[in-house]
């Protein structure tokens, strides 16, 4: 950091400053989290300088003897992981493994049935301004006005109806369990292909904490980034009969060349995830989740679906009166960053919105347990319930920081 400080003080100060809000706030974005420095190290390396098109031993390029290893080590990795019959480790984002799959298996104009945006769905599954909704005629599938929960039994209705050529299971703001076996029997029924994106829950699964789509869905796709707690980035899981196929269309398809410093990262992240520390983290982040549930619904929230089994939980605010907007704005300010999301069958736009969705993986990587989410439980029940109230927010603020000071964010060793 030193020479970048020299070099080029603009930017380097805004790294400064990002490092900064990430170790004085607490992040409860639940798509985010903290990487270690070995992943930061590799993404951070010289394998950023190489091109790379084509696959380990299969190259348009000369000198990839050594980004093959890395290649080799993340792919071997992420199949253990998984159990996985084939891995492609080069999309550059989840969106773009999402693009890869849809387009190795739809044509233009093909009928899909995914899970609404409005209901937690992702832009990927179907949205009209996505590539998915451009592309494709779109049906969609939410929760039950009751329970909140995906009901099994009109995703079913929903596909005898429309015959869709795919199905796809998967979410951004979900905190219930999906069952992967009942989406399969539902697709068989009506010949559709299964596609689960686990970019949210990939961590749990890894950690046997959600049952896996893996050998249950046709195809697999996830980020590496949010509870896998690695760089950002995409990947694939397939059958071997399907490998040839997704590797083409990831590349030449809709990439060039590999993010090698990128998969190198992936690599590492996948090797912690490997280690037993790994599946006691995946357990806090659900406990922690758990815990913040039940504490806001002390102050007074009520929890979407009446509570979470994974690492995320939505927060209706209608009982305090206040928007999402509003309020994930006050909680800026108390240095707590969250996001506002809209509840299944909000009447609010999704710019307002009546949630907010908090997630535990980045505060658990920290070090946060049960004490820290009860305490966050009541900052968050004052504020809520006080938006226009500055001094308390300065005051919360004050302490957040006091409190995060005892809880270093990896990653950061210059700045301990
Ligand atoms: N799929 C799901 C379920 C997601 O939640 C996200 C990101 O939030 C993505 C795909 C897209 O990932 P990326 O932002 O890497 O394109």
């Amino acid at each position: 950091m030193d020479e970048l400080r020299q070099q080029d003080p603009e930017l380097a100060q805004a790294i400064d400053s990002e490092a900064e809000r990430q170790r004085h706030g607490i992040e409860l974005i639940a798509s985010e989290n903290y990487v270690s420095s070995a992943v930061l190290a590799a993404q951070g390396s010289v394998l950023t300088n190489k091109y790379a098109e084509g696959y380990p031993r299969k190259r348009y390029y000369g000198g990839c003897e050594f980004v093959d290893v890395a290649e080799d080590l993340a792919i071997k990795r992420a199949k253990q992981l998984f159990g996985a019959e084939h891995v492609n480790v080069q999309p550059h984002s989840g969106a773009q493994a999402n693009m890869a799959v849809q387009l190795a298996t739809l044509e233009h104009g093909d009928r899909v049935l995914g899970m609404s945006l409005a209901h937690g769905g992702h832009l990927t599954h179907g949205h009209p301004l996505n590539f998915s909704g451009k592309s494709y005629e779109i049906h969609g599938y939410g929760v039950d006005r009751k329970t909140e929960q995906i009901d099994y039994e009109e995703v079913a209705e929903i596909a005898h109806k429309t015959q869709p050529k795919m199905i796809i299971c998967g979410a951004s703001a979900y905190p219930r369990t999906i069952n992967f076996d009942l989406l399969r029997t539902i697709a068989d029924n009506v010949g559709a292909i299964l596609m689960a994106d686990i970019a949210h829950i990939a961590g749990l699964v890894a950690a046997g904490l959600h049952p896996s789509p893996v050998g249950v869905a046709d195809y697999v796709t996830t980020t590496t980034h949010k509870t896998l707690r690695g760089p950002r980035g995409g990947m694939i899981m397939c059958s071997a009969e399907q490998a040839k196929n997704i590797d083409k269309v990831v590349f030449p398809g809709v990439q060039g060349g590999p993010l090698m410093h990128v998969i190198a990262a992936k690599a590492v992240a996948f090797g912690e995830a490997l280690q037993p520390d790994y599946r006691d983290y995946m357990r806090r982040v659900v406990e922690n989740a758990q815990v913040l549930a039940e504490a806001l619904t002390n102050e007074g929230l009520r929890i979407v679906s009446g509570g979470t089994d994974n690492h995320l939980l939505l927060v209706d605010l209608t009982p305090v009166n206040a928007t999402g907007k509003d309020a994930e704005k006050a909680l800026d300010h108390a240095g707590i960053t969250v996001n506002k999301n809209a509840i299944p069958f909000d009447p609010k736009p999704p710019m307002t919105a009546s949630g907010l969705r908090f997630g535990t993986p980045a505060a658990t990587t920290r070090g946060f347990g049960p004490n820290e989410m009860r305490q966050i439980a009541v900052w968050v029940g004052q504020i809520v319930r006080d938006l226009s109230n500055k001094e308390l927010q300065a005051k919360v603020a004050g302490e957040v920081r006091e409190l995060c000071a005892a809880f270093p964010v990896p990653g950061q060793p210059e700045y301990a």
